[in-house]
Order: C-alpha cells, then sequence, then structure tokens
C-alpha cells in the first residue's frame, strides 16, 4: 500500500514528489518571467523615454511615472497570480474539510450500524485482542463491551475448556497470519450466564488504512435452530410415542450391519416381538393405556438389549432388535431376558390386578444362503407366529417346531 502513497509525508528514499517538483519548476517559471519581462520592461521604456524627452527634468518626470506604472502594472500580475493560487488553495482546503465530515459521517454510520445490528460484530487486531465489539455480541455473550475491549481475556471466557479454546485459536491464527477466510464455522460458547449457545461464524482477515492487520467477525446465534434441526433429525429416525429407531431407519441400520457381519464372517440375529392380546389392552383399558404399556414394552427391550443390539418399533404392537455378532443360542438368551422383563414390569398391575402384560419372540438368524434383512426378518416373524400359536409369552427360535404345550420362555 505504501508505495501509493500521494503527499508530502512520502518516504524521503523516494525523493520528492513529482507533484512538489511541479510546482517548484512553475515557481521558478514565473520568477524568470517576471525577471526577463522586467528586463524587457526597464530596456524598452528607457529608450522610449530617451526618444520622446531631451529635456532631462521631463525624463525625470518620464522616468517616476514609468516606475508608478511598472509598479502598478507588476501588482496587478502579482494580484492575479496570488488571487488565483490562494482561491485554489482555499478551495482545496474547503473541499478536504468536506471529504473529512463527509468521512466523519460515514465513521458514525458504519459504527451506528455495526452496533445496532442484531448480529454478534467484533473486530480483533492482529495480537487477537477486541478492538470493536458491538451490542448483540454483549446481549449473546452478556459480557459488556468495557470487560473485553482491548483484551484478549474473553476467549478464556467464553471457550473454559483449554484443548476446544486451543483449536479455535490455531483457526484465527491463520485468517490473520494467511488470509485464510471463514464462513459458517460452528462453536459452542460459554456465556457469562452459564448457558452455552451454539454460533456460526463468518471471519476474515483486513488491512486497515496504516497497514495494520485485523480480522473481522460476524457471528450468529444459531441455538433455536441448531434445537430444531436435531429434533427434527430425531424425529425423522424415531417412532414418536416410544423413542426407538422407526422402521425405516431400522433397515438402513440393520441391512449395514448384516452386510458388515457377512464381511467378518461374524453371525447376526433378528429378534421380532410382538405384545400378547394387545389389541385387548385398548378394549380393555382405553388407548392410552395402551401406549403406556407400549412405552413400557420398549423400556424393558432398551434394558434387556442394551448396547447389544439396535431396537425399533416397525409399528403396530411389532418391535424388532438386530443383534450383530450374536449367534442364535445368545440372541435367544437375550431374547429371553426381554420376555422376563416386560413379564416382570406388570405393566397392567396399576389396572387390574392380576392382569399379565407379555410378548411373544421369534429369533432367526443370518445364514450363509439367506438373503438380506428381509428374508431374516421373515424367518424372525414366522418364529414368532410359532410363539404365539405355541401358547405366547414364549420365545421361539426358527427351526423350533410348534409346541403348543411348551411352558414359556422355551
Ligand atoms: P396377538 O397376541 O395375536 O398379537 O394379538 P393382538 O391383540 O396383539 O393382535 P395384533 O398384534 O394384531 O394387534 C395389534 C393392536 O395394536 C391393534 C391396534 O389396536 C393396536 N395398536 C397399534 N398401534 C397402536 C398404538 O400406537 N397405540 C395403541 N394403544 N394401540 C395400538
Ligand atoms: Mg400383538
Amino acid at each position: 500500500m505504501g508505495e501509493n502513497k500521494v503527499g508530502p509525508d512520502a518516504p524521503a528514499a523516494q525523493g520528492r514528489h513529482p507533484l512538489l517538483k511541479l510546482a517548484a519548476n512553475r515557481a521558478l517559471l514565473i520568477a524568470l518571467v517576471y525577471l526577463l519581462l522586467g528586463m524587457l520592461w526597464i530596456l524598452g521604456s528607457d529608450r522610449l523615454v530617451e526618444a520622446m524627452f531631451q529635456d532631462p527634468v521631463h525624463v525625470s518626470y518620464a522616468q517616476t511615472w514609468k516606475g508608478w506604472l511598472y509598479v502598478c502594472i507588476t501588482a496587478l500580475l502579482l494580484y492575479a497570480v496570488l488571487h488565483r493560487l490562494l482561491c485554489s488553495e482555499a478551495a482545496q482546503a474547503l473541499r478536504q474539510r468536506q471529504q473529512r465530515d463527509d468521512l466523519d459521517l460515514l465513521n458514525q454510520f458504519r459504527e451506528s450500524i455495526i452496533d445496532n445490528a442484531n448480529i454478534w460484530i467484533n473486530v480483533l487486531d492482529a495480537g487477537a485482542r477486541v478492538t470493536v465489539w458491538n451490542k448483540a455480541a454483549e446481549q449473546i455473550s452478556g459480557y459488556r463491551r468495557e470487560e473485553v475491549v482491548g483484551r484478549d481475556v474473553v476467549w478464556d471466557w467464553l471457550y473454559p475448556d483449554e484443548a476446544y479454546r486451543d483449536d479455535i485459536a490455531r483457526r484465527v491464527r491463520t485468517i490473520l497470519d494467511d488470509g485464510a477466510e471463514v464462513e459458517g464455522f460452528e462453536t459452542r460458547i460459554r456465556c457469562k450466564d452459564g448457558q452455552v449457545r451454539t454460533m456460526a461464524w463468518n471471519q476474515r482477515r483486513f488491512f486497515s488504512e496504516s497497514g495494520g492487520i485485523g480480522s473481522i467477525t460476524i457471528g450468529q446465534d444459531v441455538t433455536e435452530r441448531k434445537r430444531l434441526q436435531d429434533e427434527l433429525e430425531r424425529m425423522a429416525v424415531h417412532d414418536p410415542l416410544t423413542g426407538l429407531l422407526n422402521r425405516r431407519e431400522f433397515e438402513d441400520r440393520a441391512s449395514q450391519l448384516l452386510a458388515a457381519c457377512a464381511r467378518e464372517g461374524s453371525p447376526c440375529c433378528l429378534l421380532w416381538v410382538d405384545i400378547d392380546d394387545f389389541k385387548s389392552v385398548n378394549d380393555r383399558f382405553g388407548h392410552q393405556v395402551g401406549d403406556e404399556v407400549l412405552l413400557g414394552v420398549a423400556g424393558a427391550m432398551r434394558a434387556a438389549v442394551g448396547g447389544r443390539g439396535i431396537t425399533a418399533r416397525c409399528g403396530g404392537d411389532e418391535l424388532v432388535v438386530a443383534l450383530p455378532g450374536l449367534a442364535l443360542d445368545a440372541a435367544c438368551a437375550v431374547a429371553e431376558a426381554i420376555r422376563r422383563q416386560v413379564e416382570a414390569a406388570a405393566l397392567l398391575a396399576a389396572h387390574a390386578k392380576g392382569a399379565a402384560l407379555t410378548v411373544s419372540i421369534g429369533a432367526a438368524e443370518r445364514t450363509g444362503d439367506s438373503g438380506g434383512l428381509a428374508a431374516l426378518a421373515s424367518a424372525a416373524d414366522h418364529a414368532m407366529y410359532r410363539a404365539k400359536a405355541a401358547g405366547r409369552n414364549r420365545v421361539c427360535r426358527v427351526a423350533d417346531a410348534v409346541d403348543p404345550g411348551a411352558t414359556p420362555g422355551g
């Protein structure tokens, strides 16, 4: 930027500015012209006077008047030159003052826009110290301008976690040092009142007129948007009543698990869980109690499965579990744990003395020649129907024969 500077304070190494040289040359030219005209006048007028007058008294008068005439003419010329010069200087000074006023106005306007914008704006100097901290930054963070301007301590307050803060500081340094730009970069800040908010940042480097480096940051509080987004994402993959995965998500995830198990050569099982006589629960106690029962069964399933697999509600009173890495025996043990948990939960006890709520479960294992998830689900579903046919409240595996007299858990 320095090489573009125009003005008398340009570096001495570069010599005088061409405009200054031009002005000096013009002044010299005017002086030389004046000298020449003066000489011509003196020579010419003296000759004329000598030619016109012989009487020395007349010559002396003529010389005096000639002198007066010369003074008048040069005074007029001097007036014309100075008038032009001083008027143009005054006009330039006026223009500069006007420009300064305009600039002041523009700065006030800019400052008021920055201050009143309803997005967080802050400016940092080369040492990452805050130089501008607008009202929105105060409102969101809770830290007042007086607390943060001229210091870099606010980053310790906003990012109390040292590793997280160091990571962010590194990014800011690349902006200041390398001119990297950041757009939509999200961080979590801890506000003065202890609340954690999510901010999306745009940040870029700038050069001040004096050549200093800084960065301007614009931040948007996206906490609410993020919460809604997370909520929408959660709703898209979960069953709203039980909080288990919904059918579509289960199919996606279970297919991936199946494929991974097939690649690794490890087993994978599926449990198909159906509530026994659920229709009658609705009929006897109402739909709301039915919903509570569904929620209770889902909770019992979650507890019994733990981290060993994924659970989902496929619709109605049908629930499903995928158990990667478990062979059929181990999967049946999980199914039995579910059956027992549901039974022990006595989900209808509060509504009717002795009323039992049970589930029937079918278990199937992926075999080398079986198809994908649909085939495995169909096998588990069939096993579940056999459990129903065998008297309900039991676990049936794919190969089990229907035995209506079998005891629960068999
Ligand atoms: P089975 O032992 O043969 O399974 O008998 P069931 O009565 O459970 O029969 P089925 O599984 O076909 O019945 C499913 C019932 O689940 C039918 C429907 O009224 C009820 N249901 C489906 N979705 C909901 C729900 O979201 N809330 C409630 N309360 N009931 C539901
Ligand atoms: Mg049922």
